[in-house]
């Protein structure tokens, strides 16, 4: 068995996956942006309740924090999901963007996204990359 090179049906799945992965990340981002949106027009308008004890300041900034963080971690993985399906369109998808070699299939299966071979991952983490 070839462990190297998608099938068409494999390869159909995992754009059905990254297109689905797609739709969520874009939903979530945009329920974040609308979320900032909003405590932002309250704040305009003055309508949070007491101007705060300096613990409910940090407590919403430690909020505010954490929704950055995973706003920031989804769009690093909305860029990385439409670069995968780019790759698909222009038939480039499944090979290591760092040596050409194949990604590997089960590689592939388990991260849609994922654009290196195990080794040169390994590497790229090595070096501070992710
Ligand atoms: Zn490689």
């Amino acid at each position: 068995m070839n462990t190297t090179t998608l099938t068409d049906s494999q390869r159909e799945q995992l754009r059905a996956q990254l297109e689905q992965r797609k739709e969520l990340l874009l939903q979530e981002l945009d329920a974040v942006q609308r979320d900032t949106l909003d405590v932002a027009a309250a704040a305009s308008q003055g309508d949070l309740d007491e101007p705060g004890s300096p613990r409910d300041q940090a407590n919403s900034m430690a909020a505010s924090m954490v929704r950055d963080a995973e706003a920031a971690r989804d769009h690093a993985e909305l860029v990385a999901v439409r670069a995968a399906l780019e790759r698909m369109a222009d038939g480039s998808y499944g090979e290591c963007t760092d040596c050409g070699q194949s990604v590997g299939v089960a590689r592939l299966l388990a991260q849609p996204s994922a654009v290196r071979c195990i080794a040169c991952q390994s590497k790229a983490e090595a070096r501070g990359h992710r």
